[in-house]
């Protein structure tokens, strides 16, 4: 379903995040957590994009899948990394046969462990994907007249590349302009972050859904891994001190974690969310929690479908 389709029932979205997994034990846990969330029925799903390499096929693989065995409304992200024009046509090609309905346009992480010259990739920056993708949408290849439904990522910390936040407000606002539908934005801890984003996003004309994503911490391993993936991501006093007094229990990290999780997430629902976004890390403990604590009614009932 297209996303302004989805968005279209005025309250907030909840939506999922899978990677594809690279081993039969890793995808067994993923498509139990699939199993297990779809009766949830999430506004959407995504699946991320590998920085190149087998993985990116994996993710075109899960895509299709999910689409075909489930109720879940797949969004795919795609990435300007390591890819050439002819490629991401291929892809998108591919996607629209799947009647897949929307993508997440990002610039993409460069490769670990490899030789990797940005200069070579044919995009860029994100923005220039999203161009890409509407003149795609504009050629009529795409089941649905108005194509794919584009999203993009937004930092409410800031991204490190652009340390002028001025700047980087243009460069969010380039890909909105070029047609971007919404914002789903990098895991943040500190609602305040999100809610000055969303005012400074608005100040600058931005004026499209921002989906805030949400990672609710379920082990200290998991934390200090987060803070080196996520560089920029700052953890206030509260969730550290909170962590720090059970640091050696790991299912008092993973209650404390969760907790804080779900404290933002009533915040943000009492602050006009567009839309939470759960990191799932493939799990669907931590985020079913969350989720049955927010009373949020479930949209319909599903059946278990996945194979
Ligand atoms: C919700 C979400 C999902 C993600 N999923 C994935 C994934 O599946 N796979 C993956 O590899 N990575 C993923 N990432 C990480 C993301 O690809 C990286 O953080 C990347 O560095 C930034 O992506 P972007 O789309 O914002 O890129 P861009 O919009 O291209 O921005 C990247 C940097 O370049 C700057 N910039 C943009 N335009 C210009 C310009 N014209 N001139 C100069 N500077 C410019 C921006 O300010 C920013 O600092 C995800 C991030 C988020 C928030």
């Amino acid at each position: 379903m297209h996303i302004t389709d989805i968005m279209r029932g005025g309250t907030p979205t909840f939506s999922f995040e899978f990677f594809p997994a690279k081993t039969p034990e890793a995808a067994e846990t993923l498509y139990q957590t699939i199993r297990e969330l779809e009766t949830y029925m999430p506004h959407f799903v995504s699946v991320t994009y590998g920085a190149g390499g087998s993985t990116r096929d994996l993710t075109h693989e899960l895509v299709e899948r999910i689409k075909a065995t489930t109720k879940l409304d797949p969004i795919p992200h795609l990435t300007c990394v390591c890819h050439t024009e002819e490629e991401i046509d291929g892809i998108l090609q591919r996607y629209a046969q799947s009647e897949i309905g929307n993508i997440l346009a990002l610039g993409g992480d460069p490769p670990r462990g490899l030789a990797y010259d940005k200069k070579s990739d044919f995009f860029q920056h994100a923005v220039d994907l999203v161009k890409f993708i509407r003149r795609f949408n504009d050629s009529g290849a795409h089941p649905d007249p108005r194509g794919f439904g584009i999203g993009v990522a937004g930092f409410p910390e800031g991204h490190p590349a652009t340390p002028n936040r001025l700047a980087e407000m243009d460069h969010l606002k380039a890909k909105v302009d070029a047609g971007a539908d919404y914002i789903v934005t990098q895991v943040f801890f500190d609602n305040r972050d999100y809610l000055d984003f969303r005012e400074r996003c608005a100040l600058a004309g931005i004026n499209v859904p921002i989906i805030a994503g949400i990672m609710p911490i379920t082990s200290m391993s998991g934390f200090k891994k987060l803070a080196e993936l996520a560089a920029g991501a700052r953890f206030p006093a509260k969730l550290i001190r909170a962590l720090q007094r059970c640091e050696n229990d790991r299912e008092m990290v993973n209650r404390v974690g969760v907790h804080f999780a779900l404290e933002q997430c009533h915040d943000l629902l009492d602050n006009d969310v567009a839309g939470i976004h759960f990191y799932t890390l493939n799990r669907s403990d931590a985020t079913r929690v969350i989720f049955d604590s927010l009373g949020i009614p479930r949209r319909r009932d599903a059946q278990l479908s996945m194979g």
